[in-house]
């Protein structure tokens, strides 16, 4: 089959109450939805949303994108994995969102085409994904709220967004979040870059009374020996996310010893290339863990096909954060049952867009280029 058309939409939806992290807050996600057309007549489906909540320049510097790589996907043959392959060479310059969004609406085509799962071309199997639940507020009472909430709904692991510029209010929000869950619960913390070696690991040895799972990202992404450092002060595990974007990162961070567990967020890093970290991280025996980047529901589908690759004994996956955004743009929306994201029913991706909620949402940067 052959590309003959592609459409792409911006969106703006808004978040349900405040998303807050150690960069600041947002009241809305700003993303975009990719539909790639055949000539038999299948769609296939890709999100490119900008990491974080992102806003409308960098939809317009996506529209862009999509714009000047339109020459390279239309006409263009996919008639299996070696053709995607080809076509995702000639994407290097793109921007991770981009290539994200294009391979995953690539990979959708091929499935529905050959009438499988995107996770089963990838050598995996459909199953439903263990994930946290994410708790992004300043205030402790709400946190406690949304904890309480979360265990009610058979959540086990939650995830807290910390790096306060008073660590005070660190502790304040952990003790209240330890207190309404109780001990069996499992707690991770994510500080976003928001320390520097020192405070990280003061922060850390701090928090780590109230029980850690491990700390996400405590120190700039760039300094990977200041990630290091914190690692062998202190005895809660560390995970890289901001510091993980692409499989040269990935073996830096192996060599300098400086993570126990890989964050793979696909829209930063690509799909085929977190394919490719995937396999480096098994080889180092890293722990992985696959989350959103808060995007609405193709693309925490698109990471779930991926988190279905994992071993099923591996730590929560961050895929439960569709509710956070008053819409998913999906017909059929993405299910969390008791802790579990369950696997979507259906070929390739599994989901169908929601084309008159996306007209809803729509920013007005939209662009279809035909052969
Ligand atoms: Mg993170």
């Amino acid at each position: 089959m052959k590309i003959t058309r592609i459409e792409w939409c911006g969106y703006r939806i808004p978040f349900k109450s405040h998303y807050v992290t150690s960069n600041g807050r947002a009241e809305y996600r700003y993303g975009l939805l990719l539909r790639l057309q055949t000539d038999d007549g299948i769609t296939g489906v890709g999100e490119a949303s900008p990491v974080g909540a992102g806003d409308e320049q960098e939809v317009a510097q996506i529209h862009q994108e999509m714009l000047s790589l339109s020459p390279v996907l239309l006409n263009a043959r996919i008639d299996g994995e070696p053709a995607l392959h080809s076509i995702s060479s000639s994407l290097s310059s793109a921007s991770a969102p981009v290539r994200f969004s294009i391979e995953s609406a690539l990979y959708d085509l091929l499935g529905k085409a050959q009438r499988r799962t995107v996770v089963a071309i990838l050598g995996g199997t459909p199953r439903p994904v263990a994930v946290n639940a994410l708790i992004a507020t300043d205030s402790p009472k709400q946190a406690a709220r949304y904890a309480q909430e979360a265990v009610a709904a058979g959540f086990t692991t939650l995830k807290i967004k910390v790096g306060a510029p008073r660590l005070e209010d660190d502790i304040r929000l952990l003790a209240a979040v330890r207190q309404e869950a109780g001990p069996q619960i499992t707690i991770r913390i994510d500080a976003n870059q928001a320390w520097n070696v020192k405070q990280a690991i003061k922060a850390i040895t701090t928090l780590e009374r109230f029980g850690l799972e491990y700390v996400e990202q405590p120190v700039l992404a760039r300094y990977i020996r200041g990630l290091a450092e914190v690692r062998v002060a202190v005895s809660t595990p560390i995970a890289a996310d901001e510091a993980l974007s692409s499989t040269s990162d990935a073996q830096r961070l192996i060599q300098s010893q400086a993570a126990d567990i890989f964050i793979i967020k696909a829209a930063r890093i690509g799909l085929l290339e977190a394919l490719e970290i995937l396999a480096l991280a098994r080889k180092a025996g890293k722990a992985v863990i696959v989350t959103s980047s808060l995007e609405a529901g193709v693309g925490i589908a698109a990471s779930l096909h991926l988190a279905a690759l994992l071993p099923e004994t591996s730590p929560a996956c961050g895929l439960a954060t569709g509710p956070l955004l008053e819409s998913d743009l999906l017909i059929d929306h993405l299910v969390l049952s008791h802790g579990l994201l369950l696997f979507p029913n259906g070929h390739g991706l599994g989901v169908v867009l929601d084309e008159e909620a996306l007209r809803r949402y729509s920013i007005g940067i939209t662009g279809s280029v035909s052969a």
